[in-house]
């Protein structure tokens, strides 16, 4: 892609999303740490959903250390991996509080020394909590990147180093992001949306779908069967009228 386009890219997905942010739940450096560590191979709703009960009786590195793997493991059982990321949790918060007086440190080298933590998820939280231009590289972000054209490559980190080249600095911060919620709503894995993608004529993507995909109807409701018509009660009237006949009848 052209740098002319490049910027023209980025211009339209900011136009419609200008503040982009993680769709993880987070509350401080930490809880956010937590969060990427937790959404490795799962998705955001799933750890979304698994955090606040988890944050609210273990918000700080020292809290989650307490609780151990053991204590970690019931709260977090809904998301994959779930056993590796408790022990990795316990560890990377005792780290925490030995080597960086509870606090998460703003370096890429001291993130990754972290159990659990790769460049990945060293690079959302630098850009996240540290407001610095890391573009890291997800399954979306990669996807989108090697569609379009925009930073093509083999392996993640070939990706995130050419993003890092290509996208003109005012984009940095908020790359990431865009890119991330591009690939999860439009540039989808299966079925991508190109008939509605916003930068459908700067991609390069040489199997552009052509159609949307069909949406599932709801099956109808089957139709309210018709109620039996109850019986017509006989007026007062008639009533009155068929009482004064049989007593004329007797009469
Ligand atoms: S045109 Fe299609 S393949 Fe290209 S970025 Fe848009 S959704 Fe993805």
């Amino acid at each position: 892609m052209e740098p002319k386009q490049v910027d023209e890219f980025f211009t339209r997905l900011a136009a419609l999303n200008p503040a982009p942010k993680t769709e993880l739940a987070f509350t401080s450096p930490f809880t956010l740490l937590a969060a990427v560590v937790l959404s490795a191979q799962a998705t955001d709703a799933s750890v979304n959903r698994a955090t606040p009960a988890l944050f609210a009786v273990a918000d700080t590195p020292a809290k989650m250390a307490d609780l151990g793997p053991a204590g970690i493991l019931p709260f977090i059982k809904t998301i994959g991996l779930f056993r590796t990321k408790a022990r990795n949790l316990a560890a990377l918060s005792a780290m925490l509080v030995e080597k960086h007086g509870g606090k998460v440190p703003a370096d890429r080298d001291a993130l990754q020394e972290l159990p659990g933590v790769g460049r990945k998820t060293a690079s959302v939280v630098l850009n996240a909590v540290f407001d610095q231009p890391t573009i890291a590289v997800d399954t979306h972000v990669f996807r989108v990147a090697n569609r379009t054209g925009l930073a093509p490559g083999k392996e993640t980190d070939e990706v995130e180093d050419a993003l890092l080249k290509v996208v003109p600095e005012q984009w940095a911060m908020g790359a990431h992001h865009w890119l991330i919620l591009h690939g999860r709503y439009t540039c989808t894995a299966r079925l991508p949306k190109c008939p509605i993608c916003p930068v459908a004529d700067l991609c390069a993507y040489a199997d552009k779908a052509t159609e949307m995909p069909a949406t599932v109807t709801p099956r109808a409701k089957p139709a309210p069967k018709p109620r039996p018509k109850k019986k017509a009660q006989p007026s007062q009237q008639r009533r009155a009228a068929k009482a004064q006949l049989g007593k004329k009848r007797r009469g």
